[in-house]
């Protein structure tokens, strides 16, 4: 139903020696956009000094020309974020710098901490930070992580340069959760994958160089191919000598199953799998598992588009479009009430009455968090005189709140936490309801099972979570295995 997340961001890095690298990160961080709109930043260097540009709004507001051309240098990174309301201030845009000696570095993350709370326990309170740590702000987190870092510069400069690479090694063992990074001083991209790999986080290569980027999508618009994923648990970096591979914990891989269902974008390539063909599949199995007869297949545009064709062909009922979609509003997630929720429906899609009226409806999306935007949805179409209503969700209940980066809210308001499907069914006034069911959408995926988080739809959790929050969770199914971390000397150069 498009868009209800908040905190999932996008990140990308790049060096490339005699290249404009601010303007290439500019067009990765375009390509980036889906995963962020509140504020984009780029970092370059030029292998003397990093300087930072950040600005609140899309990517093309963040920067122009202007601001685009003095930022020379051959190694940039980039940041786009999304959070909710409340946090949206020129502040918690990345990346974000810290000053270190006379050097410094700049950081861009995509995740969250499981473990931030602790963490600033442990070392103390920071300005301002705790009190956004516990509202479960991704921008504390990553506030953290910088100052840890700083923290673990040694003394006095190493004498090959690889500083901040060294600091991020000592300080990676103590961060739980999803954490996909780029950072940079003046001469190194460093690149780290959280031993989870929670978030995706891809190698490229360009004639000249390299790229790190949240997506695949975000290669092939800087004219790099696709080298590998950076595996969970690993460290990349990139200086003039070379690409150095550092493993830093076991990989237990769990990507979240939210990036095949919603946030990837449909042309990117998860675990080998094209996003869009595996949304497809879900709309297929969804036809399959909960069949229903009806006149018209249409999508909640535009993310429940590919699902819909999905179960418009394995169902034989013919596809159509029952809404046009204003592209130009914002994302109905940011209004600050459920009433104000509502009317952001109505301003974002409006029917396509001659389509609709007299219609038995298919109507499919890709899931429901607190069902505003579902009840509102259902409503718009019976005014349009459709004749039924069916809804079809390609995910599995959404009943956990997610810790490793995308905010959607606490658990009180997700519906499916306290409301059986039924009772979903009459709050939203369909005629029918079904979720696909957890096994189908794994298996839709193209991808092996085990490699996925689903812990918002089945509570299982691969990381034990913050004390507060483990309280509330009752019931949830903590997974036994703690990550286990390598021994410092392994990774030491
Ligand atoms: Fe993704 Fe859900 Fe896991 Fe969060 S809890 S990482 S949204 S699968």
């Amino acid at each position: 139903m498009g868009t209800r997340y908040g905190c999932e961001c996008g990140v990308f890095g790049l060096y490339e020696p005699g290249q404009p690298a601010a303007t290439l990160t500019y067009f990765g961080l375009y390509a980036l956009q889906h995963r962020g709109q509140e504020s984009a930043g780029i970092a370059v260097s030029d292998g003397d000094s990093v300087t930072v540009v950040k600005d609140m709004g899309l990517v093309t507001q963040a920067f122009d020309e202007q601001r685009l051309t003095p930022l020379e240098g051959h190694l940039a990174i980039g940041h786009v974020r999304y959070s909710t309301t409340g946090t949206s201030n020129w502040r918690n845009a990345q990346p974000m710098f810290r000053s270190v000696g006379d050097a410094g570095f700049a950081l861009a993350h995509n995740g969250n901490l499981a473990n931030t709370l602790e963490l600033a326990a442990q070392l103390g309170k920071f300005p301002g930070m705790t009190e956004d740590a516990s509202s479960g702000d991704s921008s504390s987190d990553s506030d953290l992580m910088a100052e840890l870092f700083a923290g673990a510069y040694p003394p006095e400069p190493r004498s090959d340069g690889r500083d901040l690479e060294h600091a991020v090694l000592r300080v990676l063992p103590r961060l739980e959760g999803a954490f996909s990074l780029v950072l940079m001083d003046e001469a190194h991209l460093v690149a780290v994958r959280d031993p989870h790999g929670f978030r995706p986080l891809v190698l490229g290569r360009t004639d000249g160089g390299w790229v790190v980027a949240s997506e695949t999508s975000a290669l092939d618009i800087v004219g790099a191919h696709f080298v590998r994923e950076v595996e969970p648990g690993e460290m990349i970096a990139i200086d003039a000598t070379g690409l150095r591979s550092q493993r830093f914990a076991e990989a237990r891989p769990r990507l979240c199953l939210f990036e095949f269902v919603y946030l990837a974008r449909p042309d990117s390539i998860l675990y080998g799998q094209n996003v869009h063909a595996a949304r497809q599949r879900m709309g297929e199995e969804l036809a399959r598992q909960a069949p229903v007869d009806a006149d018209m297949v249409m999508p909640v545009p535009e993310s429940g588009v590919p699902a819909a064709q999905g179960f418009a062909r394995v169902a034989g009922i013919p596809y159509g479009d029952g809404f046009v979609k204003n592209r130009y509003v914002g994302r109905t997630f940011i209004q600050p009430s459920q009433n104000m929720r509502g009317e952001g429906v109505r301003l974002k899609l409006n029917p396509i009455v001659e389509n609709i009226k007299g219609k038995r409806l298919v109507v499919v999306d890709d899931s429901i968090v607190r069902a505003t935007t579902s009840r509102r949805i259902v409503q718009m179409l019976r005014e349009a005189g459709a004749a039924e209503v069916h809804l079809r969700i390609s995910s599995a209940p959404y009943r956990w709140p997610c810790f490793y980066g995308l905010d959607t809210g606490r658990r009180s308001e997700l519906i499916a936490a306290s409301l059986e499907v039924g009772e979903i069914l009459e709050y939203i006034g369909a005629d029918s309801l079904a979720y696909l069911e957890l096994d189908r959408l794994l298996a839709a995926t193209g991808a092996s099972p085990d490699g996925f988080c689903t812990a918002c739809m089945s509570g299982e959790y691969p990381t034990s979570l913050p004390t507060s929050e483990s309280e509330s969770l009752e019931g949830a199914v903590m997974l036994p295995d703690p990550v286990r971390y390598l021994q410092p000397e392994a990774v030491e150069a």
